[in-house]
């Protein structure tokens, strides 16, 4: 089977709305873009009990966990405890994620607080993503399924560590596949007659189809996910030119 993901998003600001989750959004645009669906998202506040719980459950789901947010010094960052526990290993000094902490704390002449290096503890096993424009380095552990990757709840943070450390190691991974979209766009129909023409296409098995109404047009959205890339777009140019020949002048454009 393919690669199944799972996000996790940590952080009370995102249960209550007071903060847009942006890095879910992110994420798993990124994960599809490598050949990864995203299969969940689940967000939990910072309480330890509910971020072991949404771990536990995730990891008997999916081969793939993506999580931000948690990762500070503070006592309400609990990511890294929560992670540890649920897989049974032990917290571990990090050297080099220590060294880092030290320096930048050195280098921005500030006193080092003994609390800063909670963020060089990583669960035994895994290996530290750098942070290049933070202290709390990121987190890659392959157990070796499912593999966990922890990331800075800051989207800047998060994106950094994301292309540096997690997209290369990603695209080594085997089992991914190709996912290709095309949008369909349709203005003066509505939703109902689209879906009525549609059902005179033929639609292989690997593709999804979702129509997106916006004030006055319709996106039809088609995605395929197959091995070959090469074949997905062969099968997105026919169902295309199926859809113009069913649809007619409404279709303005694609994409
Ligand atoms: P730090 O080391 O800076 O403490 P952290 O990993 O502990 O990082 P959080 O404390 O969870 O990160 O979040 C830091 C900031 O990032 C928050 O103020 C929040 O606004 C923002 N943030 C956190 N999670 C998300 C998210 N999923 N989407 C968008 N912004 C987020
Ligand atoms: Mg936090």
């Amino acid at each position: 089977g393919a690669m199944r993901a799972e996000l996790l998003t940590i952080g009370s600001e995102l249960t209550s709305g007071a903060t847009v989750n942006t890095n879910a959004a992110e994420l798993a645009c990124c994960l599809a873009r490598a050949g990864i669906v995203c299969q969940r998202q689940v967000a939990v506040g910072d309480e330890r009990a509910a971020i072991e719980r949404a771990l536990q459950e995730a990891l008997t789901r999916c081969n793939l966990l993506i999580t931000t947010g948690g990762l500070g010094p503070t006592f309400d960052d609990l990511t890294m405890e929560a992670i540890a526990a649920v897989i049974g290993r032990p917290l571990v000094c990090i050297p080099t994620a220590a060294a880092r902490i030290r320096r930048f704390y050195r280098q921005a002449h500030r006193k080092l607080q003994q609390a800063a290096l909670r963020q060089a503890f990583l669960p035994q096993g895994g290996q530290a993503l750098a942070n290049p424009i933070g202290t709390a380095p990121g987190l890659w552990l392959a157990l070796p399924a499912p593999i966990i990757v922890a990331l800075p709840g800051v989207p800047s943070e998060m994106r950094a560590i994301l292309e540096r450390h997690v997209l290369p190691r990603l695209a080594r991974l085997p089992r991914r596949e190709a996912i290709e979209t095309r949008l369909v766009r349709t203005i003066g129909i509505v939703e109902l007659e689209i879906q009525r023409l549609l059902r005179r296409i033929p639609t292989p098995q690997a593709v999804q189809v979702g129509l997106y109404p916006h004030l006055r047009a319709v996106d039809i959205r088609l995605t395929v996910q197959i091995p070959s890339r090469r074949r997905a777009r062969d099968i997105l140019n026919r169902l295309e030119a199926q859809l113009r020949r069913q649809l007619g002048a409404v279709v303005y454009g694609t994409d």
